[in-house]
């Protein structure tokens, strides 16, 4: 249906990492041919790719990997074209060595999929969150999956701030009045407050949630708070000004503000339900920059509707891209605000392109010359999990 998330992620019974032993690790070749075949699943630019070179996450400009790919003998496939088994994604995938993907536009890599891509040896992200890929089927196939750590978390913080501000002041229907023709302060201003003195708590404090935490240093908040199965050191902890909560449900109920910084993996699919909703103060803001399926969509409608939230802005959905009816493109509060929502931006703009396109070009490059990776980027090798942040596993 329209609702049900497009993810790559395993079913939520499936919390424990697969027990198997090294016998069962189906390896396929364990080397990348020298004439290896390449497949990047990037958004279509259209005019203005072909106009801004430096939109490098695009078809158009193949995240500037072209030539030298070429250069070098490889069969260099880009497509958009990413849906269903006639799509070029799914006929091309069985014989690729190297897969190029993007949240952005994201190949669903699923665990059937993995079945067919029998020379399938690295999957790299142009950017950050591989919930696209299933991670369990990565580490059942003996598949490296590995992302551009960090090259895009201050794009998103910023864009959290933002979020946080434009939902807090009332920004977008103040701007649609001017927009339309209109002048009037009172129905705005009624639902228009202050950031200083108020509660904002992040789901997760890795690499985007302190950049936030960082940030809103300066705004005087009452308070900063965080939820996070990994525990900060008492200096961070101190340097951020912010204090840990235990219990999620302990935590949503003092914000009135809300950030979702985590990864989506079986443990936060859906986390944001009905259930948790209301358990948040009436009449908070929720920002949602991580993954759109960690909110269930209907929940967070029907909350925006009630009034239980005044706000809900983001950039992720839980199918990309959102079909023109998902009701989180004309959701609204009881006012007529409240809606902060627009494509998934945050994590790419021009300076976080060229940051990731780079980055992807390096870990592809030290995997055809078989040197290490960067420990940072990986998020499975050697069928394992090579990050804590996918879930609280214990291995
Ligand atoms: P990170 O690995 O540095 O930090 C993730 C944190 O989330 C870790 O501290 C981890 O312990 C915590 N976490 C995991 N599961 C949790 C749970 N159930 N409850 C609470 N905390 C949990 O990752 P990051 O660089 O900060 O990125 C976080 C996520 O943001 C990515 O996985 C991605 O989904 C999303 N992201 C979105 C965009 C965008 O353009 N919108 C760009 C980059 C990243």
């Amino acid at each position: 249906t329209l609702l049900t998330p497009a993810v790559a992620v395993t079913a939520v019974t499936a919390i424990a990492v697969p027990t198997r032993s090294v016998a069962s690790l189906r390896t396929f070749a364990t080397t990348t041919p020298k004439k290896a075949k390449i497949m990047a699943i990037l958004y279509k630019g259209g005019k203005a790719a072909e106009e801004e070179p430096r939109l490098l996450g695009t078809v158009e400009n193949k995240l500037g990997l072209s030539d030298w790919l070429k250069q070098q003998g490889h069969e260099f496939i880009v497509t958009d074209d990413k849906e269903g088994p006639g799509s070029v994604f799914q006929k091309e995938i069985h014989d690729t060595d190297i897969l190029i993907t993007t949240p952005f536009h994201p190949g669903y890599l699923t665990a059937d999929l993995f079945k067919k891509a029998k020379k399938l040896k690295l999957c790299v992200t142009a950017g950050v969150g591989s919930d696209h890929i299933d991670l369990n089927a990565a580490n059942e196939h003996n598949v490296t999956v590995a992302e551009v750590t960090d090259s895009n978390t201050s794009s998103v913080a910023e864009h959290v701030v933002m979020s946080i501000l434009l939902l807090i002041r009332n920004y977008t229907p103040a701007h649609e009045q001017i927009v339309g023709g209109e002048w009037d302060v009172a129905p705005v201003a009624r639902l228009s407050f202050d950031l200083e003195d108020k509660v904002v708590g992040t789901i997760g404090a890795g690499r985007i949630g302190r950049k936030v935490l960082k940030r809103l240093q300066p705004f005087g908040c009452k308070e900063l708070l965080y939820f996070d199965y990994a525990e900060m050191s008492k200096a961070d902890s101190e340097a951020l000004s912010v204090r840990r909560v235990e219990k999620i449900e302990d935590m949503v109920a003092q914000c009135d503000v809300v950030t979702i910084n985590c990864p989506l993996h079986e443990q936060t699919l859906g986390l944001f339900n009905e259930e948790l909703l209301s358990k948040m103060k009436k009449g908070a803001y929720l920002v949602n920059t991580a993954r759109g399926a960690i909110c269930v969509a209907e929940d967070v409608q029907k909350a925006l509707e009630s009034g239980q939230l005044s706000g809900y802005a983001g950039d992720v959905w839980n199918i990309q891209p959102a079909p023109k009816d998902h009701p989180w493109r004309s959701m609204r509060n009881p006012l007529g605000g409240g809606n902060g929502m627009v494509p998934h931006i945050s994590g790419t703009s021009l300076d976080a392109q060229l940051r990731y396109a780079s980055g992807t070009r390096d870990i592809i490059k030290r995997h055809l010359e078989g040197s290490l990776q960067e420990p940072a980027n990986l998020i499975v090798e050697n069928g394992e999990y090579a990050t804590k942040a996918y879930g609280s596993r214990k291995n």
